[in-house]
């Protein structure tokens, strides 16, 4: 859905969207379960620069939930995860800044990003925010052993045998050592 500029400067955009899985575009990591919904406005924002320059933003606020699955760090195993988000966001013509020094004149509570051509694609806003959204990590559970780094076998569903030192030959030997000594 594009979100339009020169229809923001007749109406603020209400929109109610559902996006199903691969609708948005996630990336190769996070798997999306569920549809993504997302609920909000748009509205234009004038930022008056100078005496004669009017620059054109777009603000963009709503909530969004989903549910994705992401790889466990570890062990890569799928791990669910619930995602709900509130966002209030500014988005300023490309270029609008460029040159400048970050301004904060829409508060504290705003983000700032940027819009190209005629207006801003909510599903790359969307995207952003779900990923934003999403722990940099997840683990499976807190006790997950991983993968094995010499073999690749998951350790959580069964042990292999490089992960057992006493079938090392060099044991072995101070096996036999030792009961010799205890001889
Ligand atoms: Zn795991
Ligand atoms: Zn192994």
């Amino acid at each position: 859905m594009l979100i339009k500029v020169k229809e923001l400067e007749l109406q603020p955009v209400d929109f109610d969207e559902q996006f199903a899985p691969g609708a948005v575009d996630m990336g190769s990591e996070i798997v999306q379960k569920a549809p993504l919904h997302a609920a909000g406005r748009a509205q234009l924002v004038q930022e008056h620069r100078g005496k004669h320059k009017t620059i054109k933003d777009i603000r963009l606020n709503g909530e969004l939930r989903t549910s994705v699955e992401l790889p466990c760090a570890r062990c890569l195993e799928a791990v669910a995860q619930e995602v709900e988000r509130k966002f209030d966001l500014l988005y300023r013509p490309q270029g609008a800044d460029a040159g400048k020094e970050e301004l904060s004149v829409t508060g504290a509570e705003a983000e700032v990003g940027y819009y190209q051509g005629e207006g801003l694609l909510l599903e790359d806003a969307l995207r952003e925010q779900v990923l934003l959204a999403l722990p940099l990590k997840v683990i499976c559970r807190e006790d997950c052993k991983g993968l094995c780094p010499h073999c690749g076998t998951n350790l959580n569903v069964e042990q292999c045998s490089c992960a057992e030192p006493a079938d090392d030959p060099r044991w072995s030997q101070l096996k036999e050592i030792r009961s010799k000594l205890n001889h």
